[in-house]
């Protein structure tokens, strides 16, 4: 069994994400002694694509496409399935990204392949059969897939696995792919980004807050922990159905997931479904006034006590430790 790994890049430079599914499909390429190929697409400079090797890649496929810069899903699809056949690969691993959800299930239909999405764990091996730990019902249970299938796909959940730099460089080879003109059907033309600050999807910390706050005036001491600490913030969804907060923000079972390694939960009571979206995060920090609240209970670390009070002198207690 052979692998290969996609890796998304945003305008030319690599996510986080990416050094991850690398280091993930390294692991399991160690285990069944096979050599691992990348495949890029977008414009990405050889250089870079060559640091790959670090985290494990052998080989790195370029589909340097400038109409492909920006992320076409379908047309992402059948590259990277035609790669895969290119390449001889029966495992197919990729992030559990926002691309990466629309990207799997495509990849794994157009190679017959068994699909596990948001794995956790890697792969236990049995001869063909591979089995891989995700979570179910919203984060509440543990499910383990079996594909028995000869081709596999894995998308692996952001955040569950740790990047490895081993050192090493890849070699870059041009792949070009046949696109069908239905691939192209759909395109992005232009992405305009409503905010320069830290994307939440992929954030490493996240200051949350909820109705507890009252008001949208009340969310500069929000935004403020933030940038100190380098967050993005978010919020619990009555906070965006007021219109306090951008839709955008809104965490939880109807909102974005999010697993980062810090999530700081400023006044929001913990309701289950607002957990389904950030109980898979490493350390959960919980400022509720009140010591019944639910969120307490998957707390790492809890704070009884008046928002309005204690997030002003955190965010003061930050400031003096980074020197700001
Ligand atoms: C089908 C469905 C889907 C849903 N999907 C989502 C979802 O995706 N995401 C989501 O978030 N919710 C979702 N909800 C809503 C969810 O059930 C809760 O109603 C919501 O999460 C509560 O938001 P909250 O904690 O901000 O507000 P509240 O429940 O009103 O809690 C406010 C909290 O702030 C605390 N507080 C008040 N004042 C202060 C203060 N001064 N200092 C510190 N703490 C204070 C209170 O003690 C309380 O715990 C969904 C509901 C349904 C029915």
């Amino acid at each position: 069994m052979s692998i290969l790994v996609y890796v998304e890049n945003t305008d030319g430079k690599f996510k986080k994400s990416a050094f991850e599914v690398v280091s993930y499909a390294k692991a399991i390429a160690d285990h069944i002694h096979t050599d691992l190929t990348a495949i890029s697409i977008g414009q990405v400079a050889a250089d870079e694509l060559a640091k790959l090797g670090n985290y494990g890649a052998t080989k790195v496929l370029d589909v340097n496409n400038e109409q492909l810069s920006t992320f076409v899903n379908q047309a992402y699809a059948s590259i990277i399935a035609e790669a895969a056949q290119h390449a001889g690969a029966s495992l197919v691993v990729l992030s559990n990204s926002f691309s990466g959800k629309g990207l799997a299930p495509r990849i794994a239909t157009k190679l017959r392949a068994g699909l596990a999405d948001g794995a956790l764990t890697v792969p236990t091996i049995e001869g063909e059969k591979l089995s891989v730990k995700k979570t179910a019902f919203s984060n509440k249970a543990f499910a383990t897939l079996e594909l028995t299938s000869s081709n596999k796909v894995i998308a692996l959940a952001p955040n569950a696995y740790e990047v490895k730099e081993i050192g090493g460089q890849a070699t870059v080879e041009a792949f070009t792919a046949t696109i069908a003109p239905t691939d192209l059907s759909t395109i992005v033309k232009e992405i305009v980004r409503a905010t320069d600050k830290v994307s939440l999807p992929e954030a490493e910390i996240v200051v949350s807050a909820g109705r507890g706050l009252k008001g949208p005036e009340n969310w500069g001491m929000i935004e403020e922990l933030a940038d100190v600490l380098g967050a993005a913030t978010a919020c619990s969804k009555p906070v965006s159905d007021a219109g306090w907060r951008p839709h955008a923000e809104h965490v939880g079972q109807t909102g974005i997931v999010v697993s980062p390694n810090l999530y700081i939960a400023v006044g929001i009571s913990g309701a289950i479904q607002h957990l389904a979206g950030v109980s898979s995060s490493k350390t959960i920090v919980v400022i509720n006034k009140d010591p019944e609240a639910p969120f307490f209970k998957v707390a790492d670390y809890g704070i009884v006590g008046d928002a309005f009070d204690i997030v002003p002198k955190l965010t003061q207690a930050l400031k003096a430790y980074k020197g700001l």
